[in-house]
């Protein structure tokens, strides 16, 4: 699996930095139409914020492994958050689901934010680029985020695996899908870092849904 990871960063690396480095010689060596060059540039900058999340799902995976990741906790207006993240994907996807609002919470909103963004990235990612659901209510004492895509589903007896650091589903889904399999380990260790817990279960009729539960009263 290390050697699997090594490979398959190595590729998500090059493939954006050839990109980048491609769309600038282009616009250095041909005068192009506005239109264009905005198009282009608007390349470069979906590969810089793929370069930029990797490296970061990266350090913090290292930091955690560590458990050099020093938690810092502040009150949060989680609905804000969520609503902010929904937001920055509505460009890419479509996202729909209910969020309630006035939600609190006491958490990080670095790992909080980094568990959405992954979360809602393999969603997107699995399920061919299909309408994702991002709901989040309260109840009681316990917060629910629930993520669910119409994708292939993960079958049972994969569930706690995917959670592992580099796993990925040897499938040829996930073959065809890039992906380091660090995203779902930060994810795991952002809410377990809350005390909160994560679960995957079946979305009907196909795909999955993760959710996240957290605890108000800790
Ligand atoms: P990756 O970088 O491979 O996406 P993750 O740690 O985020 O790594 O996920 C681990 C593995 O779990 C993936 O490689 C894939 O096989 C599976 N997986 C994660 N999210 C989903 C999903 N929404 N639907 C189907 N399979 C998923």
């Amino acid at each position: 699996q290390q050697n699997n990871f090594l490979l398959s960063v190595t590729h998500e690396l090059k493939t954006p930095i050839a990109t980048i480095r491609l769309i600038g010689e282009t616009i250095l060596k041909r005068s192009l139409p506005q239109e264009k060059q905005h198009e282009l540039l608007g390349t470069i900058l979906e590969n810089t914020t793929r370069l930029q999340d990797m490296t970061e799902n990266m350090l913090t995976a290292m930091q955690m492994e560590n458990n050099r990741y020093t938690i810092k906790k502040e009150a949060i207006d989680l609905s804000g958050l969520v609503n902010e993240v929904k937001q920055s994907f509505s460009l890419k996807n479509p996202i729909f689901g209910n969020i309630e609002s006035d939600i609190a919470f006491f958490g990080d909103p670095i790992l909080l934010k980094m568990t959405l963004n992954n979360l809602i990235e393999n969603a997107i990612k699995y399920s061919d680029n299909q309408p994702v659901e991002l709901n989040l209510s309260v109840k009681d004492r316990f917060i629910t985020i629930e993520v669910k895509d119409s994708g292939a589903g993960i079958e049972p007896e994969f569930r706690k695996k995917v959670f592992r650091k580099f796993y990925r589903i040897q499938d040829e889904e996930t073959r065809e899908t890039k992906g380091s399999g660090l995203g779902l380990f930060i994810v795991k260790q952002a809410v377990e870092k809350h005390k909160g817990k994560i679960y995957i279960s079946e979305n009907q009729p196909k795909g999955s849904v993760f959710t996240v539960v957290l605890d108000l009263g800790v």
